[in-house]
């Protein structure tokens, strides 16, 4: 079935009492024409390297811009000598959101899900909780088929692009699917995701992209962090029996509607917010000097590496230009 709205879902899983995660089973069996065991393992496959880019972070790495790096080690210091104001737990959803958004801005392997900006997200929730109740494997792969629907409705339905529709696309609809799968691995119904999945992109509606110097690093990294607490505080409160008061789809398209009329400053362009603040001018600013500095070097370094791999030619003359 086409997944682009979560009533539908809704309403097929109930009428055929299956679970979300096996209605996106299936879909992605018939879209791709592939068997259930090689969706499944695709998926395994996505599940393991966003736990391998976790595991393969590092405190000392630094972005090229030098504005990110070392966070996601500072809260994990932190919470291992204090006790943090949330808890142990928040707190390592803190750490892991940040870490996560520093290995993209480092260059690191990371799952985009749905985007590269918000890759902390998901495994930010994730991850801990998976460590902490010892889920099964195969029970959190279930989770990401719930987050493949509600991600796919998004698109479908609005965006999941911060150039088209402002941070709220994009760590909003990351939000929404991380409080999708909690959702479910709290036990929650179907129609309780759908609930969680609302109040997640309500809570983040309007928000805009303004990437300071037009790198994903600030904000970005940080608006890892409150996507991944939006979605525990969603979830959490749908799995309480808070319903959203606006049914979901409706949600959805109130959101694609705020980022088509957002202006172009607040997509992804760094032209406004954070973006052209004094400290965000004067660091785009520095980045420029910095892009020049470096093609510069690049150029002059391959005029000597070619000078050094044709002798001849550079002793005749012929290409010393
Ligand atoms: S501010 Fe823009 S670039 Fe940064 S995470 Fe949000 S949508 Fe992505």
């Amino acid at each position: 079935m086409d997944l682009d709205s979560m009533k539908r879902i809704l309403d097929y899983s109930e009428q055929e009492h299956k679970a979300i995660w096996e209605i996106v089973l299936e879909s992605d069996m018939e879209n791709r024409m592939v068997s259930r065991e090689a969706s499944w393992e695709k998926m395994r496959h996505t599940w393991r390297a966003m736990v391998e880019s976790a595991d393969a972070y590092s405190g000392d790495l630094r972005s090229r811009s030098g504005l990110v790096g070392g966070d996601g080690r500072k809260v994990s210091d932190y919470y291992e000598t204090h006790a943090s104001i949330g808890g142990t737990f928040t707190a390592q959803v803190i750490s892991q959101a940040l870490a996560m958004g520093e290995n993209n801005a480092c260059m690191r392997r990371i799952v985009a899900a749905p985007t590269a900006g918000s890759c902390g997200v998901m495994p930010a929730v994730l991850i801990p909780l998976w460590r902490r109740e010892k889920i099964p494997e195969d029970r959190m792969l279930e989770a990401l088929y719930v987050t493949c629907a509600i991600g796919s409705v998004i698109a479908s339905r609005a965006s999941i692009s911060g150039a088209a529709g402002g941070c709220q696309a994009e760590v909003g609809s990351a939000s929404a699917m991380a409080a999708g799968a909690l959702t479910y691995l709290q036990g929650g119904s179907s129609a309780q995701i759908c609930h969680a999945v609302a109040i997640a992109v309500k809570n983040l509606l309007g928000l805009v992209c303004d990437p300071v110097a037009g790198l994903v690093e600030v904000p970005c990294v940080k608006r890892n962090v409150i996507g991944a607490m939006n979605a525990i505080a969603a979830a959490d409160m749908a799995v309480a029996g808070v319903e959203s008061r606006i049914p979901v789809d409706e949600v959805i398209d109130a959101m694609g509607d705020v980022g088509r009329r957002l202006p172009v400053e607040f997509r992804e362009t760094a032209q406004g917010g954070l973006a052209v603040t004094p400290t965000g001018r004067a660091v785009q600013q520095r980045m420029q000097q910095s892009r020049k500095r470096y093609r510069t070097l690049t150029i002059k370094d391959s005029r000597w590496k070619l000078a050094a791999a044709q002798p001849d030619q550079t002793e005749n003359g012929a290409s010393d230009a």
